[in-house]
């Protein structure tokens, strides 16, 4: 479903990104782990968009979006991404801020989209706060609020940024057991995070990025119980 090839990103003359390859399958969930600008942020941007990258490719169910003619804005309609600072339209209630989207984007109607925002606050444990403020929730809620409105757009890629390191500690718990959740029933996600016993347990796959490079790549038993590389080892030491 996503194929990342040789991508690369400089701002300026800092080369953040140096040559990324991975693929993700249907029902893959990839967690992406690496020391504070190690360009994770960077390549989760470039994958949808939000940057453009300085060269390489990124297929997405198999058109590449570097291609001038691709459709960007249906592709990253298609990756719905999770900020760690939760991005809500401060000015709209719950409800609002997940069928906005649809609406706008899809051109669902608006009954429809009010249905599936339900369905979908009521996933996230959500349901009873349709006509909060954002600001009325404490983070977790945002950040569970977030996910609603991003499973609202349908995606087949969901594309998680630390969600869960602006949150308290005890909110953290209800963030990660809502994406355990998605990714349990079936979702393709890819996930930078700080939760190591997050990647430990949920991810089918584990990419450390180092220096804009991925340094070392495969199962949670692989990258925790047997790292082969000395950058691994180090950051993992560290982490714990
Ligand atoms: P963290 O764990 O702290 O979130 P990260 O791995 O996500 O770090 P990035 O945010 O991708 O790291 O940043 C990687 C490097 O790219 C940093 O040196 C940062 O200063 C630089 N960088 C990121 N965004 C920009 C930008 N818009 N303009 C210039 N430099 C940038
Ligand atoms: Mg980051």
């Amino acid at each position: 479903i996503l194929k990342v090839e040789n991508l690369k990103k400089n701002f300026g003359n800092n080369e953040v990104l140096k040559g990324i390859n991975f693929t993700v399958n249907k029902g893959d969930v990839v967690s992406i782990i690496g020391s504070s600008g190690s360009g994770k942020s960077t390549l989760l941007r470039c994958i949808n968009q939000l940057e453009e990258p300085s060269s390489g490719s990124i297929y997405f169910e198999d058109k590449n979006l570097m291609d001038d003619n691709s459709d960007i804005r249906k592709a990253r309609a298609k990756m719905a991404m999770v900020f760690q600072s939760f991005n809500l339209y401060s000015n709209l209630n719950v409800l609002k801020n997940c069928t906005i989207g649809p609406i706008k984007v899809l051109g669902v109607d608006r009954k429809e989209a009010e249905k599936k925002a339900v369905e979908n606050l009521t996933k996230v444990g959500m349901a009873e706060y349709v006509n909060a403020k954002p600001s009325q929730l404490s983070g977790g809620q945002k950040q569970r609020v977030a996910i609603a409105r991003a499973l609202c757009m349908e995606p087949t890629l969901m594309l998680f940024d630390e969600p869960t390191s602006a949150l308290d500690p005890e909110m953290v718990e209800e963030v990660l057991n809502t994406i355990i959740g998605l990714a349990k029933s079936g979702y393709t996600m890819v996930v930078v995070t700080h939760e190591m016993q997050f990647a430990k347990d949920v991810s089918s796959k584990v990419i450390f990025v180092d220096k804009g490079l991925i340094a070392e790549e495969g199962t949670p038993k692989e990258i925790f119980e047997n790292p082969k590389e000395d950058r691994t080892r180090e950051f993992l030491r560290k982490i714990y």
